[in-house]
């Protein structure tokens, strides 16, 4: 047993809702949570503020060492994330940041580094940890595991609106082309791929409200909890 509870792990392709839920889920709990595409698009903003080619893994790596992550518990569930110090805030969801972080988290040494400081976050248990391989590479060891699906095109719709929310005109076919581009990068690369981890239990968002989706998962997370 770890000191502060359980870890969870959900992962799952972009646009599937693991943030939401994770939230949602932590919050019940008294969890925290994290979302750890937060370190590869930190890692990802710093390249191209030090214009750095995404593609050269030795210095993406050696970036990858000097940076310093620490993280502080909101009231809401979150880790808040700060880089040497810095809360990066929106510049870490910008579009363009989002694509960088596909780009530099295809090079397995930096994947290492980043690895070791989400374990290190979550060790002591009493977390739901959202990315691409927690239950596979980070938390091979995690108590529950989830891996949360949806079509493309049910993501591409969700990403419209929510881009529509914040006053953008966005082109549905662009996000789409987009979102499957990452898809691809994602789940094709030689280093962690995405795919569910093994004992995962998979859940297709495409037809469920994220809250009908969290209710899923914290109805999991009790039954496991009741069995151990
Ligand atoms: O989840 P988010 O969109 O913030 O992640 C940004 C990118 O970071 C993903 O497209 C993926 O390439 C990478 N990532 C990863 N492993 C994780 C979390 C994110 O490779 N555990």
């Amino acid at each position: 047993m770890r000191k502060n509870g359980l870890v969870i792990s959900i992962d799952g392709t972009a646009g599937t809702g693991k943030s939401t839920v994770g939230k949602l889920v932590a919050r019940q709990l008294g969890y925290g949570f994290l979302s750890t595409g937060e370190l590869y698009r930190a890692l990802a903003y710093k390249v191209y503020e030090q214009h750095l080619p995404p593609e050269d893994g030795a210095q993406v790596l050696a970036l990858s060492k000097r940076l310093q992550f620490t993280f502080v518990r909101q009231e809401d569930a979150v880790l808040k994330m700060y880089v040497d110090g810095e809360y990066l805030g929106a510049k870490l969801h910008l579009e363009e940041t989002g694509n960088v972080a596909s780009r530099v988290s295809t090079h397995q040494e930096a994947r290492a580094v980043l690895t070791e400081k989400m374990r290190a976050a979550g060790q002591d248990g009493g977390i739901i940890m959202e990315g691409r391989d927690i239950g596979t590479v980070v938390f091979p060891d995690a108590e529950v595991k989830f891996y949360l699906s949806a079509s493309a095109e049910e993501r591409a719709k969700r990403r419209v609106k929510q881009l529509e929310e914040t006053g953008e005109c966005p082109d549905y076919q662009t996000i789409l082309a987009l979102i499957k581009e990452r898809d691809y990068r994602d789940s094709h690369r030689a280093a962690s791929p995405l795919k569910p981890a093994e004992g995962a239990i998979i859940i297709d968002t495409s037809s469920l409200t994220l809250e009908q989706v969290a209710q899923k998962v914290l109805a999991e997370i009790r039954r496991v909890d009741e069995n151990k």
